[in-house]
């Protein structure tokens, strides 16, 4: 079958640093430790992405989002592989079932692009892709329990997947009664705005399910025309549309950005839903900031933003039965 355009964009990547380095005219010192650091987790960015970027500003708050760092290497106290013991709650490959009512199912390891904050970046994803036959797992898993109301797409990125397994996913579900919602967390509206095709959007309008999208933006910039364009075809299939972010030091850690995200986020028709702090994954540390801070940036953000505009500053733990308010 021929290809549609998201998958060309997203079979044609940035994957190598050298190119990333010569597109935007970066500093060739910081060259050596992106290439180490790309052995433990690689370098994927779509162009569209990187378009938004500036060149020769390696402070560029979208690019420090997807470059790879030598800084990534360095073992930190505190942060570990797996800090959010996701191995306990999966019952079946390609499911997590930590909170009550909903679970996460992930349908592929795959993302159109790579945070290096991600906190899944280590998650042995290999060995926990469902794969079409896993499906009949998960599917019984849910059945079995009726206390699930919300199955949550997440990651990798869900919407890498092609409409078949959408569809056919969406089949599967359609079978299990006490099923109201459909959740799908995914970064490619943001990063990948090509994938919203008219052929999606029919899928999500013919769903049964009640459906919320959570895209996925950190900074104001991140938001183009291309991203409003596919946002406004979401919406005009009645999706209701929510926004999370991760709180990231020389990205969004400050307040006029914030609230410049979240008054964008409204302007094309999405909500803040949270701001997560960092979670305390190997790599990541160059991203951390103090609890202090966070607590003040949204001490700040509620002060001048109406509610309805404030996300949720929340942090996850190991174990707890929901994400926690900082
Ligand atoms: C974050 C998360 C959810 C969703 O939590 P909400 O508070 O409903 O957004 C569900 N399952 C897992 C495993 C999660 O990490
Ligand atoms: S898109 Fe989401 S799951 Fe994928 S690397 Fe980024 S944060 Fe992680």
């Amino acid at each position: 079958m021929k290809k549609q355009a998201w998958q060309t964009a997203l079979a044609d990547l940035i994957t190598d640093p050298q190119e990333l380095w010569q597109l935007l005219d970066l500093d060739k010192e910081l060259l050596a430790g992106a290439i180490e650091a790309t052995k433990q987790f690689p370098l994927k960015a779509p162009r569209n992405f990187v378009t938004r970027m500036q060149k020769g500003n390696a402070q560029d708050p979208l690019l420090l989002q997807v470059l790879p760092h030598g800084l990534e290497l360095n073992q930190v106290p505190g942060y570990s592989n797996d800090p959010l013991a996701e191995i306990d709650v999966n019952p079946v490959p390609g499911l997590l079932h930590k909170y009550q009512g909903r679970v996460l199912v992930t349908l592929t390891s795959a993302c159109a692009v790579h945070c290096r904050y991600c906190f899944r970046r280590h998650f042995p994803y290999t060995d926990n892709n469902p794969g079409s036959r896993g499906w009949e797992k998960i599917m019984a898993y849910i059945e079995a329990d009726t206390s699930i109301s919300e199955v949550i797409l997440s990651g990798g990125d869900p919407l890498t997947v092609n409409d078949r397994v959408l569809h056919a996913f969406s089949a599967a579900l359609a079978n299990i009664s006490h099923l109201k919602r459909l959740r799908i967390h995914s970064r490619l509206p943001v990063v990948l705005p090509e994938r919203i095709t008219d052929e999606f959007v029919g899928w999500l309008r013919a769903l049964q399910l009640e459906t919320v999208i959570v895209i996925h933006a950190n900074h104001p910039n991140e938001i183009n025309d291309a991203v409003r364009s596919a946002i406004l075809k979401l919406r005009h299939a009645d999706i209701m549309l929510l926004n999370q972010s991760v709180l990231l030091k020389s990205v969004n850690d400050n307040v006029a950005v914030l609230k410049e995200l979240s008054e964008s986020l409204f302007a094309i028709g999405v909500l803040p839903y949270y701001l997560h702090v960092l979670d305390k994954v190997d790599g990541a540390a160059h991203f951390d900031i103090s609890r202090d801070r966070a607590k003040q940036l949204a001490e700040e953000l509620r002060k001048q933003l109406p509610g309805y505009l404030v996300p949720r500053l929340v942090c996850e733990e190991a174990g707890a039965e929901s994400k926690h308010d900082v």
